[in-house]
């Protein structure tokens, strides 16, 4: 039997994929929102493909309210946008 790849959604384009194509956002318990790039942070958490785009187009769709179920400040879009920019553009994520 093939081992099972635990799937998850991605929040802006709604595709299954693997968890590790995706990277996890997690809200602290104080309230920000940060890219979780352990996979192992405290707090309730949404997936988005590491990509830029789909950041984008979960903004768009206010996916990430929903997801937390809360209003999400635009300044809280902008912290992930940066981060997302750093964990594609850093190279020294992981292996
Ligand atoms: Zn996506």
């Amino acid at each position: 039997m093939p081992k099972k790849i635990p799937m998850r959604t991605c929040i802006g384009c709604g595709e299954n994929k693997s968890k590790k194509e995706l990277v996890r956002i997690v809200r602290t318990p104080e309230g920000e929102l940060h890219l979780d790039r352990t996979g192992r942070a405290n707090g309730r958490g949404a997936y988005l493909c590491r990509k830029e785009a789909c950041l984008e187009q979960a903004k768009k769709r206010h996916a990430l309210g929903r997801a937390f179920r809360e209003e999400i400040p635009s300044g809280a879009y902008h912290v992930l946008e940066q981060e997302m920019h750093g964990l594609l553009h850093s190279g020294t994520e992981g292996t």
